[in-house]
């Protein structure tokens, strides 16, 4: 019988040819402390959720102890040795935090995006920087968040969801099939590419094992065309973040200069991250049009984390938008305005479960139904140009019609505040019941660290922790029945 192989990716060394590579791009002793890097532990940062909680209060909440990070302002370096699995941490399914590479943070510092925007995130999936550009809208504007991997894209879906992020409309396409229908309508684009991974050496074995220059050489030239995707996506005036996690000139200087010469609308700008290495054009041959400052190096043995390569560019031309139309509307999947029954089942639980101070939610123009669900679109325009492409959530899932009753979607609770809520089942965040809840177990008003505020008449109660959701149950005396979906519970 064979030894079974060691999963840890740093049993395996590095490759050579790639050591090569990193000797003559930088000096002898940054080359060898990057290959040390990449063979050290891996350091993991929380990025809290503006939208639940300040980075001082998962702090506070949870009693970890976090370092800043000088990209980020809402993320920390988890530094404490006993926390072993922080994406247990019921904050967590709470939608507090992200566990995120630490360098990873910055892209969407970079992209800097401000409530109201139109941003994409073509390669979006499982979610790191999606929810962090969702959370910097606050509610306001539309994230198209695209992957073209189906099962990612569900996690990018949850993702968002925990997030509480309702007004992102998630989708499965290539970005050129996103490009041909919304040309120049965004304010914000980050191509997160798909690429070799180097960075990923310190925990991917299949990154270390599969590595070649002739992997470097194929990830350059998918990545231009999903480059040209991404700036056709753009309005005049439109920022564009071009990020991966691997460090060779060709998948990073090379992908981007090589677009900037044949592209006059795209412009290099200003990298916003301060007290990080810049880039390497000249090992290219891009740097008569893209200067080293475009671009933002985050390497593992300057910085916590197993790095990025940042760039800033802008479009300063795009033709005005024009929704092109192409394929046929599959009509079997398409959105259509709600049925009176779905309408009616929505008002009658909307009247006794909610209070009305999310006015959100009472504007019926942007509801639409597809399947039995029923949808608050975060942008009907977006959603009709969209036609032809696989559409997983328009925005938020409000529920479904089932036994005669309107049954709210998790993602409602989610993107809900406990004060838009009649009924609130607030769970202690250190009691015995908050586990047995999220492992899917019944609970009882009368346990001690269980209290209930609200009348119950409406059977829906909103059930929180620390004063953020974590779904929905129904009462029944005393009892409440947990309605946490199956697929989320901790076993
Ligand atoms: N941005 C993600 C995050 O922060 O969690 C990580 C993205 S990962 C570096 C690259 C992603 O590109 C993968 O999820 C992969 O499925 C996706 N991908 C691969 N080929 C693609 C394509 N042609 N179009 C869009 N996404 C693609």
């Amino acid at each position: 019988m064979t030894a079974r192989a060691s999963d840890d990716p740093r049993d395996l060394p590095i490759p050579d040819a790639f050591a090569r590579r990193m000797a003559a791009l930088l000096d002898e002793l940054d080359a060898r402390a990057v290959l040390e890097s990449l063979s050290a532990e891996p350091r993991r940062a929380v990025r809290a959720n503006p939208r639940r909680a300040t980075l001082d209060e998962v702090v506070q909440l949870t009693g970890w102890r976090l370092q800043e990070l000088p990209w980020s302002p809402e993320a920390g370096l988890l530094s404490d040795p006993d926390v072993t699995r922080p994406g247990n941490h019921p904050l967590h399914a709470a939608g507090a935090f992200y566990l995120q590479d630490p360098t990873a943070t910055a892209a969407a510092t970079a992209l800097a995006v401000t409530p109201g925007e139109w941003v994409a995130d073509l390669a979006a999936a499982p979610g790191g920087k999606a929810t962090a550009l969702g959370a910097r809208l606050e509610g306001q504007g539309v994230l198209l968040a695209n992957d073209v991997h189906r099962a990612r894209v569900e996690v990018l879906a949850r993702n968002l969801e925990r997030f509480g992020i309702r007004n992102a409309i998630v989708t499965q396409a290539d970005p050129s099939e996103l490009a041909d229908r919304l040309a120049g309508r965004f304010d914000a684009v980050l191509l997160d590419a798909p690429c070799s991974g180097e960075a990923m050496f310190q925990k991917s074995l299949d990154a270390r094992r599969d590595w070649s220059l002739d992997l470097v050489r194929r990830n350059a030239q998918r990545q231009g065309p999903l480059l040209d995707a991404a700036s056709d996506l753009l309005k005049a005036g439109g920022r564009l973040v071009y990020a991966t996690c691997t460090f060779s000139p060709e998948e990073n200087e090379g992908v981007v200069g090589e677009t900037l010469l044949r592209r006059a609308d795209l412009h290099p700008a200003a990298s916003p991250l301060s007290f990080v290495a810049r880039g390497h054009a000249s090992a290219v041959g891009v740097e008569e049009v893209l200067p080293d400052e475009a671009v933002a190096r985050l390497w593992p043995h300057h910085a916590p984390g197993a790095g990025h390569v940042i760039t800033n560019l802008e479009r300063v031309d795009a033709p005005p938008p024009e929704t092109r139309r192409s394929g046929k509307k599959r009509q079997d999947l398409a959105f259509k305005p709600p049925s009176r029954t779905t309408l009616e089942a929505w008002h009658t639980f909307r009247t006794a479960a909610l209070t009305g101070v999310d006015t959100d939610l009472e504007n019926e123009d942007t509801l639409r139904e597809r399947a039995g669900v029923l949808w608050r679109v975060a942008d009907l325009d977006l959603l009709d140009a969209l036609s032809g492409v696989t559409v997983l959530r328009p925005g938020l899932a409000l529920g479904r019609v089932q036994r005669d009753r309107f049954e709210p979607a998790h993602a409602l609770a989610m993107a809900l505040d406990p004060s838009a809520t009649h009924s609130v089942v607030e769970l202690s965040l250190d009691g015995p019941s908050l586990p047995r809840w999220l492992a899917g177990e019944e609970l009882d008003v009368e346990e001690r660290d269980v209290t209930w505020s609200g009348d119950g008449s409406a059977g829906y109660a909103l059930l929180v922790t620390a004063g953020m959701p974590l779904g929905w149950t129904r009462r029944s005396g005393t009892r409440l029945r947990n309605l946490y979906p199956k697929g989320l519970r901790q076993r």
